[in-house]
């Protein structure tokens, strides 16, 4: 039996008072109902006497051991109607039953009362025993399950968060586009199940794979399909459940875990986010945190305890690896590290098609288009916008879906749920302007994306919307391109200043300013795109709150700042002047599209570029 009585006891004793005080709350008003009979009224006991000497007590009934009596009496204060009178009667009074007696009043005492006491210590009894048998019985059937609620009951002992799951259910099918890292684990099936060919040649089973890569590229859906395939069980937990209040708890967790794992090897361990405990330590950054290290270090020992050749294999997913431990990185631990990328086209395509097998989708919806529509999508994100797009067409009770549906669906998780339009007024018409700025410069630059759609529809955050056709290969970026897209966010803003006027300009454009200026932060410190030179000052933002991050701290004289600061608004100064210039010349088109904006609410890339057209000549775009 893996519970105690102690830890029942502690478990059940909050549970016993609760349901004492409910017991009493619930029945002591009952039982003392029982006794006051239908007595709504009372009388002191010298009102009583005098009322057994005027001959007014028809009948005398005694309870609680003669402490009380009902009454029935008759009387001018009693309307002279019998009555039933409740009387508490002092502890001793001989006097009474000689005075009833000579009256010979009806006198009887009731016996029910003569032991209250056990009765309702029977009855407050009663509930908790009731309880602590069930718990019992519950605890003793759970602990035959392995990782059931018996044991996160087992008190005393660390609580186990971890899962347990015998079969995932999961195979390679159904991880898609991410065909490298599927290579590398189709390998590890191999260790799980044939051991020997291994072992054989003196080989190493590996202990322990790191996946790496950014939320919802199917890491844990890769691990669980290894467990699937290899047909183990798969225990997983998540790095944040180790990391408790309590020192301690955390490493015993640890200790739990590769106990249960053990006895049911081969088997996969899953840890996730496994950032939240293997963070470099030692950086002291917001106070040494003691219990996360000794929770690292556990995992540590543990990882080094087992022989390779045991069956476990530990696969850890994080997103990011650089700030993790060294320790943990090291030969013999998590030795293999697997990236998982977001998918590219091809990827995308194949996760589409997997999540596209158990939908109805309508035969003339290609899935190429959809994959070439989403750049940046995660596995994730693709799994969602099919269902989003299901649950649309089940709303419009249609039976396939189409391509409206999907469409909507990558809008809204893109930039989130639809708003309702706004009405004809002044600001809408200033928001048109800014959207049809952005649109037509960055149809007119040669270097800048297609236009997809202008809408005044309001979505999230964002009053209306202009939304570019993404290039596939945004790996690369050159620096006219980077000029373009600064050029392109600062036509809302610009078409603003020239259309209503510098004093009417609107807050509406921080969130473009925001981009304009990081893109040209980065130009300058990060690209060498600036007079400064090809010189690398800043690196990618890290957090300073995480391990390494501490060290970057910005290596320049104030000298370069000053410097690095002239160049930024060097560049903003001039992709504005060259905006500014975009759009008065091409004021009349402008003021057109505009017009037919308000009306329509959303123009589509295709049709906006005729109307266009028929002004002037849009560039070829490469
Ligand atoms: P992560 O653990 O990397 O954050 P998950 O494995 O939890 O991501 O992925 C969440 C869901 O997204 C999965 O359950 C699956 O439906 C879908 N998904 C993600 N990546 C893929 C992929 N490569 N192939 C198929 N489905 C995927
Ligand atoms: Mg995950
Ligand atoms: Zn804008």
């Amino acid at each position: 039996m893996k519970f105690s009585w102690k830890s029942i006891l502690l478990w059940s004793l909050p549970i016993i008072v609760i349901s004492f005080f409910l017991w009493q709350g619930l029945f002591a008003p009952i039982t003392s109902e029982s006794n006051n009979n239908t007595a709504n009224s009372r009388m002191t006991y010298g009102r009583f006497l005098e009322y057994i000497d005027m001959g007014w007590v028809k009948k005398v009934d005694l309870y609680e051991n003669g402490h009380t009596a009902i009454i029935e009496a008759i009387g001018p204060e009693l309307g002279n109607r019998i009555q039933k009178i409740r009387v508490e009667l002092p502890a001793s009074a001989p006097e009474l039953i000689t005075k009833l007696k000579n009256k010979q009043i009806n006198l009887d005492a009731h016996a029910t009362k003569n032991n209250p006491a056990l009765w309702n210590l029977i009855g407050n009894l009663f509930f908790p025993i009731l309880l602590i048998i069930s718990l019992a019985l519950l605890l003793r059937r759970s602990n035959n399950t392995p990782g059931g609620p018996g044991q996160a009951m087992s008190f005393g002992k660390s609580k186990a968060l971890f899962q347990i799951e015998a079969k995932t259910g999961i195979i390679f099918d159904d991880v898609a586009g991410i065909d490298e890292a599927k290579e590398e684990f189709e390998e590890i099936v191999t260790f799980l199940k044939k051991p020997e060919y291994f072992t054989a040649v003196g080989a190493k089973i590996p202990k322990g794979v790191l996946l790496v890569g950014p939320p919802g590229t199917g890491k844990t859906l890769l691990a669980k399909a290894i467990a699937g395939e290899a047909n183990v069980p798969f225990f997983s937990i998540s790095g944040s459940e180790f990391v408790e209040m309590f020192v301690g708890v955390g490493a015993s967790r640890v200790r739990d875990l590769f106990k249960k794992a053990k006895e049911n090897a081969p088997c996969i361990i899953f840890i996730d986010e496994i950032d939240a405990v293997g963070r470099q330590r030692g950086t002291g950054i917001g106070g040494g945190n003691d219990e996360r290290e000794q929770t690292l270090n556990q995992l540590l020992t543990e990882m080094d305890g087992f022989e390779g050749n045991t069956g476990i294999i530990v696969v850890a997913a994080t997103n990011r690896a650089d700030i993790l431990d060294s320790a943990l990185l090291r030969p013999g631990r998590f030795d293999r590290q697997v990236n998982v990328d977001i998918p590219d086209f091809k990827g995308r395509l194949e996760i589409l098609e997997v999540h596209a097998k158990n939908k109805k989708i309508d035969t003339n919806v290609s899935l190429s288009i959809i994959a070439r529509r989403t750049p940046g999508f995660s596995g994730a994100d693709l799994a969602n916008l099919l269902n989003e797009a299901a649950i649309l067409t089940a709303r419009e009770r249609k039976d396939k879906i189409t391509l409206q549906e999907i469409d909507k669906g990558i809008d809204r998780i893109i930039a989130g749920m639809e708003g309702t339009a706004l009405i004809d007024s002044k600001s809408k018409r200033l928001i048109a302007y800014h959207e049809i700025g952005h649109a037509i410069v960055g149809t007119l630059l040669k270097d800048h994306e297609n236009v997809q759609k202008v809408t005044l529809i309001p979505r999230g955050q964002a009053k209306g919307l202009t939304w570019f056709t993404p290039s596939e290969d945004q790996s690369l970026i050159s620096r006219s391109q980077i000029k373009a897209r600064i050029m392109g966010a600062l036509g809302g803003r610009a078409t603003e200043e020239i259309v209503f006027g510098d004093s009417e300009i609107t807050t509406g454009a921080s969130n473009d300013l925001q981009q304009v200026t990081s893109m040209a932060r980065q130009m300058v410190t990060r690209f060498g795109m600036s007079d400064i030179g090809p010189l690398s000052l800043e690196n990618e933002d890290s957090n300073p709150f995480l391990g390494r991050g501490m060290g970057n701290l910005n290596e320049y004289s104030d000298e370069i700042a000053i410097k690095i600061d002239k160049q930024i608004k060097k560049i903003i100064e001039d992709c504005h002047q060259k905006t500014i210039k975009i759009i008065k010349d091409n004021r009349v088109i402008i003021d057109k599209l505009v017009d037919i904006l308000i009306e329509k609410e959303t123009i589509d890339g295709q049709e906006f570029r005729e109307i266009i057209k028929q002004y002037t000549k849009i560039p070829k775009k490469i």
